[in-house]
C-alpha cells in the first residue's frame, strides 16, 4: 500500500509498505479521509514521532475492510471514525474514565502508525460508527471537534457567558460553533488573517477581531466593560496568554488549549493581575470518546455544527509531502486540510 513514512525529524517520504495484519481485537480500516492536524507540522518537520519509521496521522474516518481474531464479524463494512487514543484501561485515570490522561497510553499517529495511508490497523474498542449522513470527510473531523468539545466542558462554559478565542484555525472555529451550541452569548474570535475571520463572519459563528489592526485590549474593554467571562487561547503564545490575562473579567476563566512551541513568558504585570482578579488558568487534552464523540456526531448529522466551511484543501496522498513542507514555511492559508482516498 501507499503511506507517508516519517523517518525521522524532517525526513518523509512516500512509500510503498506491505498492508499491515490486524492483530487480535484489531481490524483493518480502509483509510477514506484524514485531516492534517496542527500538531502533525513540528512533529514531521522539527520534532519527530515517539519512534521512526512511522506513519503519521490521527484525525480519520474510514471503513473496516477485515478483522483480527476475536472480533464480530458484523463489523466488517462498518464505516466509522476513530478516536486516536488507545488507554491502558488499567491506571487510576482509566478506572475513573478520564481516558484523555491515561499514564501509559498509546495513540495512532505519533506512538504507532496512523492514516496517512490506505489501510491502518486500529483496536476494534476505538471505532465509533457514523450515519449514512455523514460523509468520510467530514467524519475525518470528528477528532478535532471533541478537543473543541472537551475543552469547553473544562472549562464550565454557562449559558449566557461571554467567549473571547484567540485563533481562527480549525480549533478557533470549532470552538465558536460549540460555544454557541451551548448557550453562549457572545463569541467574539481574533486572529491576524482576515481570510480566517472571514469564515466565522459569513457563518454568523462569531464577531471578529483582527489584531493587525486594532488594539485588542481596548477593543474588548468597549465591549465588554468588565472583561470577558472565558478567553480561549489556541495559539500556544506569550503574547496571546498576555492579552487573555488582560482582558478576562475578575473571577474568570482562561482556557489554554493551545500547543506551545516554544516557552511561553508571563509579564509580571499579568502575573500580578491573575493573582488580583483571581483568573483560573484551565489547561485541556484530548476528548474522551465515551463522553464525547456521540454528541459530536448527533450536532453533525443534523446540521448544528457546520464542518464544510473549514475544509479549505482536499489532497491526494501523492500531494501529502508537498503540501507539508508548504504548510510549514507558511506558504498557504489554510484551514483543515484533507487527505481524501
Ligand atoms: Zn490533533
Ligand atoms: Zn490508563
Amino acid at each position: 500500500m501507499k503511506a507517508f513514512v516519517l523517518e525521522g525529524p524532517g525526513v518523509f517520504k512516500l512509500k510503498n509498505v506491505p498492508v499491515p495484519i490486524p492483530k487480535p481485537s484489531e481490524i483493518l480500516l480502509r483509510v477514506k479521509a484524514a485531516g492534517i492536524c496542527g500538531s502533525d507540522i513540528p512533529r514531521i518537520m522539527i520534532t519527530g514521532a515517539y519512534h521512526h519509521p512511522l506513519i503519521p496521522g490521527h484525525e480519520f474516518a474510514g471503513e473496516v475492510v477485515s478483522i483480527g481474531e476475536g472480533v464480530r464479524e458484523e463489523i466488517v463494512g462498518m464505516r466509522a471514525a476513530i478516536y486516536p487514543l488507545i488507554p491502558c484501561n488499567s491506571c487510576r485515570w482509566c478506572k475513573e474514565g478520564l481516558y484523555n490522561l491515561c499514564d501509559n497510553y498509546d495513540y495512532m499517529g505519533s506512538r504507532r502508525d496512523g492514516a496517512f495511508a490506505e489501510y491502518v490497523c486500529v483496536p476494534a474498542s476505538n471505532l465509533v460508527r457514523i450515519p449514512e449522513n455523514i460523509p468520510f470527510e467530514h467524519a475525518a473531523l470528528i477528532e478535532p471537534i471533541a478537543v473543541a468539545f472537551h475543552g469547553l466542558r473544562n472549562a464550565g462554559l454557562k449559558n449566557g457567558e461571554n467567549v473571547v478565542i484567540f485563533g481562527a484555525g480549525p480549533i478557533g472555529l470549532f470552538l465558536c460553533q460549540i460555544a454557541k451550541l451551548l448557550g453562549a452569548n457572545s463569541i467574539l474570535i481574533i486572529d491576524i488573517i482576515n481570510q480566517k475571520l472571514e469564515v466565522a463572519r459569513k457563518y454568523g459563528w462569531a464577531e471578529t477581531i483582527n489584531a493587525s489592526e486594532v488594539d485588542v485590549i481596548k477593543e474588548i474593554h468597549l465591549k465588554f466593560p468588565h472583561g470577558a467571562d472565558l478567553v480561549i487561547d489556541t495559539s500556544g503564545s506569550s503574547n496571546a496568554l498576555h492579552q487573555a490575562v488582560a482582558i478576562t473579567r475578575k473571577h474568570g476563566r482562561i482556557l489554554l488549549i493551545g500547543n506551545p512551541h516554544d516557552s511561553i513568558k508571563i509579564l509580571q504585570k499579568s502575573f500580578e493581575t491573575i493573582l488580583r482578579h483571581e483568573l483560573q488558568l484551565i489547561g485541556t487534552w484530548n476528548s474522551i470518546m465515551l463522553n464525547e464523540w456521540g454528541q459530536i456526531i448527533q450536532w453533525m448529522a443534523s446540521g448544528e455544527i457546520n464542518v464544510e466551511p473549514i475544509i479549505t484543501h482536499r489532497i491526494s496522498l501523492d500531494e501529502l509531502p508537498r503540501i507539508i513542507q508548504l504548510m510549514h514555511e507558511r506558504k498557504i492559508v489554510h484551514e483543515k486540510v484533507l487527505v481524501v482516498m
